[in-house]
């Protein structure tokens, strides 16, 4: 399969990256690692006439601590997230999801900041930022601003940016030490998308529950915060009858289509063992 012909532009800055995206309009798409865009292309899904390549902006690489945050550029791959011993140590969850994805060769060359800016439900990446609390920062035509993850996936495939904007880094608040965490993902086979994923972050106390968020993957048009679940968890040694209550809120806002990867009803049971497996795990590992 071919894509259709297009122009290849490759800027050197962010500000000639959105001057480039401005001047061109809709017609023109980012290029990242290319690894969500070309298979659209080859299938003429996506036909942009002009393709503008973001891979030669230095500023848009890289993993820092901030205080108590780690900024993490957009182009940085999902190979980078595994294998950064900072963010290992500080939010260890993001290697544990970045495995999930896809397999090796597509993890060296897709980017941190194509999975979250694509806008597809079945990326793993947009989730756990809703679970994390995290921050999207932006650069467009009229300056630089902030968007939360929770208030950027409007629908498939549709995001709070706008025209000649390019998402530049997300900064997450690093949870506290000792926190627990789990990434589930129930996929089909090796490289799958997921049937659904649930990303479970919480702290533990004296034997009872004091913080937690869930996200969950590719239940519904966008990725989803189950805000009402985690709540039910908070204050509870998290025994069954109240895990099993978190469960069923957390069910109760899924909304996935019946497709290949099973009859709606199943991904949204799915979707609910993944969130009891997570917290499972994230119980076993939370100190307190
Ligand atoms: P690209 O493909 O280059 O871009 C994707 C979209 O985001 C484009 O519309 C582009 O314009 C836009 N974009 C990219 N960067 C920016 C930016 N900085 N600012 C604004 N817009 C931007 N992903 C998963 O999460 N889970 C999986 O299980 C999974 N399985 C896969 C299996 C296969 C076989 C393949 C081919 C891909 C799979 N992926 C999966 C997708 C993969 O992780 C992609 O690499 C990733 O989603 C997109 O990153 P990219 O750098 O390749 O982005």
């Amino acid at each position: 399969m071919i894509p259709g012909a297009f122009d290849y532009h490759r800027p050197a800055t962010i500000e000639d990256a959105v001057a480039l995206l401005v001047k061109l309009g809709e017609d023109a798409n980012i290029l990242a690692g290319g690894h969500s865009l070309i298979p659209l292309m080859k299938t003429r899904l996506a036909s942009p006439e002009h393709l503008v390549d973001i891979s030669g902006i230095g500023k848009l690489k890289g993993i820092t601590v901030n205080g108590d945050e780690i900024i993490i550029g957009a182009m940085t791959t999902q190979f980078e997230l595994i294998t950064s011993g900072e963010l290992g140590r500080h939010i260890p969850i993001i290697a544990e999801t970045s495995r999930l994805i896809a397999d090796p060769q597509i993890r060296y060359k897709g980017t941190f900041g194509g999975n979250v800016a694509n806008g597809d439900p079945g990326n793993d990446m947009p989730a756990l930022m809703m679970c994390l609390g995290a921050t999207y920062s932006v650069s467009g035509p009229d300056g630089s601003r902030d968007i939360a993850a929770r208030e950027f996936y409007q629908g498939a495939y549709y995001t709070a940016l706008g025209l000649g904007e390019i998402l530049t880094a997300v900064r997450i608040p690093i949870p506290a030490p000792g926190h627990g965490f789990a990434y589930e993902k129930l996929k089909r086979k090796v490289g799958d998308y997921a049937t659904a994923a649930a990303a479970v972050v919480i702290t533990m106390a004296g034997g009872k529950c004091t913080s937690a968020s869930i996200g969950l993957t590719n239940v519904s048009e966008t990725p989803l915060w189950a805000s009402d679940s985690a709540a039910l968890l908070v204050g509870s040694s998290l025994d069954e009858a109240t895990v099993s209550a978190a469960v069923a809120a957390a069910e109760a806002i899924t909304n996935p289509a019946s497709d290949m990867r099973g009859p709606a009803e199943y991904r949204t049971k799915m979707a609910g063992m993944m969130v009891r497996r997570a917290l499972d795990r994230a119980q076993s590992r939370a100190k307190g």
